[in-house]
């Protein structure tokens, strides 16, 4: 039962960075709660055992794979695989994204590089992959995960991220125009300040230097129209939504997820 039921999702970057519940490890819970089979994938293999454990914990099924998402063998094995277990595939959640803080002067090429690849080039690797089966059995839905740094400045530079994270939203509307008439529908969700371990993380490390750290976090909540950072369940939901039969004529579009940050 629910909304999933009978759907086999992949989540790419199903764990967490840090302890704690991440976007991954909570959409894997969430799309399991509402019937989905989850393909955990990780490239780190403890992540994407602790997502499967999350899944178990919740009474859902799911399995780990471990793969980088910007390797194209190694995605083809795993997609392979995880065919291989569950019969099928309906939907990716292109959920893994990392960054770099700085400039043009700060980042080196191969950081840079390393950020194109695994937050853009991933899309290529993993649509390519896809498209072919899911045109073969009549449709399926890619969601991919953008950050509010891909539609404007976030007060800091963030460059290589917000660059790459503009990409993610306008990969998704190609690649919905180029597959809608194979019933393959592309969405972005695009989330804002979500209370991760690595924003808590991150939250820490630039508040350090201004002392009285709940006073700076709170006056960050005051920014958000809705008074406070988000919850990775709550961008969980607008994925589980968008993957779901209940979005069947939405494609080509951005979700967003930030308690009315951007105004969007
Ligand atoms: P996280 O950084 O805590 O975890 C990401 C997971 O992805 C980790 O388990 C990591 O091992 C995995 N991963 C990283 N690179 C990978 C690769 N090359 N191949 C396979 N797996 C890989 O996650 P998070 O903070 O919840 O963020 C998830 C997504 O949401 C990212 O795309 C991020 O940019 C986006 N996002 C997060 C926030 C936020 O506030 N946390 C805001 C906007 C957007």
């Amino acid at each position: 039962t629910g909304r999933l039921a009978g759907k086999v999702v992949i989540v790419a970057g199903a764990g967490a960075s840090a302890a704690g519940w991440s976007i991954g490890k909570a959409s894997c819970v969430t799309l399991a709660r509402q019937g989905a089979r989850i393909v955990a994938l990780d490239f780190q293999a403890d992540a994407a055992a602790d997502a499967v454990r999350a899944v178990e914990e919740a009474g859902g099924e799911a399995w780990a794979v471990q793969a980088d998402v910007a390797d194209a063998d190694a995605m083809q094995a795993a997609i392979e695989a995880a065919e291989a277990r569950f019969g099928r595939i309906d939907a990716l959640q292109a959920n893994a994204g990392i960054g770099k803080v700085g400039g043009p002067e700060d980042i080196d090429l191969a950081d840079w590089r390393r950020i194109q690849a695994v937050n853009v080039e991933s899309l290529l690797i993993a649509s390519r992959l896809l498209a072919p089966r899911f045109r073969a059995q009549g449709g399926g839905s890619i969601v991919a995960v953008s950050s509010i740094a891909g539609i404007r400045y976030t007060g800091y530079p963030h460059l290589a991220y917000s660059v790459t994270k503009a990409a993610v939203i306008h990969f998704a509307r190609m690649l919905a125009q180029q597959y809608a008439a194979d019933g393959i529908r592309v969405n972005t969700v695009i989330p804002g300040l979500i209370d991760t371990p690595r924003v808590q993380a991150n939250v820490a490390k630039m508040y350090a230097r201004e002392g009285d750290l709940a006073a700076a976090k709170a006056a960050r909540d005051k920014q958000v129209p809705l008074g406070r950072m988000g919850t990775p369940w709550e961008v969980a939901n607008a994925v589980a939504f968008l993957a779901s039969d209940e979005a069947s004529y939405i494609t080509g579009t951005e979700l967003v997820v930030d308690g009315g940050l951007t105004g969007k």
